[in-house]
C-alpha cells in the first residue's frame, strides 16, 4: 500500500509540457517582455519558456511555502526582497505547479505592489484545481487528484526527505536495515523507483546528518 502518492516526472515530460504551455501562451496572444521565475520550482519551466517564446529577459523571485517534499510549512514568505522597475513591461510569472496557490499569490501581490508591471499574467505547468486558491492564466495540465510530482530537478532532495520520513516512522518497529530492505520499503511507501545513485547519496546525507549510522552494511536508525 502506497503511503504517499508520488508521480515521477521525467525531463522529457518537462520539455513536452513546457512546449504545450508555450503554445497556449502564444495562441492567447500574450507577449511578455519579461519572465519572472518563482524560485526554485519555476526556474526550469521559466527558462524553457524563454527559449520557446523567444524572450530574453528573465528575473526571479523566491516565494517559499513547501519546505519539505509533500509536507508544507505554515505560510509562504518572500525570501529576498529587492526592487526592479517593470512599469513599462508586460510580465509573466512562472511556476512549476500551483498547489495551494499561496506562493504564487504572495509573489503576484508583491510584484504588482513593488515592481508595478504594466500587466502580469501567471503560467504554470500544472494546476491542482480542487485545492488551488487561484487559477493561473495559463497552465498545461489540470490535476484533479492530489499527488506529489517528483520533478527531476528536486530528485535528490525529495528522495532524502522521503527516506528520512519513512525510516523515522518505521523505526518504531524496526531500527536495523539492510540496503535492499530500505529500497523495498521505499518502493512500497512511495510507489516510485529512482536511479541507485539517488538512494546512495540520500543515505550518505542521512548518515552525515546523524539520523543513520552504518555498521557492517547495516543501516541503524538513530531516533
Ligand atoms: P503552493 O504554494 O502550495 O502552490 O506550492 C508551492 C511550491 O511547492 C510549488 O511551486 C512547487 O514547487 C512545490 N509543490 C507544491 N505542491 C506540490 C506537488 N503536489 N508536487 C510537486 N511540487 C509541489
Amino acid at each position: 500500500m502506497v503511503k504517499v502518492p508520488v508521480r515521477l516526472v521525467s525531463w522529457d515530460e518537462i520539455v513536452k509540457w513546457s512546449w504545450g504551455l508555450a503554445k497556449k501562451i502564444r495562441q492567447a496572444g500574450y507577449n511578455p517582455g519579461v519572465i519572472i521565475a518563482i524560485a526554485r520550482g519555476g526556474y526550469v519551466p521559466a527558462r524553457l519558456l524563454c527559449d520557446f517564446l523567444g524572450i530574453e529577459n528573465l528575473i526571479s523571485i523566491q516565494s517559499q511555502h513547501w519546505t519539505e517534499a509533500a509536507k508544507k510549512s505554515e505560510r509562504a514568505i518572500i525570501k529576498f526582497e529587492y526592487k526592479v522597475n517593470l512599469e513599462n513591461m508586460k510580465a509573466l510569472l512562472v511556476d512549476d505547479i500551483i498547489d495551494t496557490g499561496e506562493s504564487v499569490i504572495l509573489a503576484r501581490d508583491y510584484i504588482i505592489r513593488e515592481w508595478k508591471p504594466k500587466e502580469l499574467k501567471i503560467a504554470a505547468l500544472q494546476w491542482i484545481s480542487p485545492v488551488a486558491k487561484i487559477k493561473p492564466d495559463f497552465y498545461y495540465l489540470e490535476v484533479k487528484e492530489w499527488v506529489w510530482f517528483q520533478y527531476p530537478w528536486t530528485r535528490l532532495e525529495d528522495v532524502t526527505q522521503f527516506l528520512k520520513r519513512m525510516l523515522t516512522e518505521e523505526s518504531k518497529n524496526k531500527k536495523e536495515w539492510k540496503y535492499i530492505e530500505i529500497i523495498r520499503k521505499f518502493i512500497e511507501w512511495y510507489g516510485i523507483e529512482v536511479d541507485e545513485e539517488y538512494y546512495k547519496e540520500a543515505l550518505r546525507t542521512l548518515i552525515e546528518k546523524g539520523l543513520l549510522e552504518k555498521r557492517d552494511e547495516i543501516f541503524i536508525v538513530k531516533v
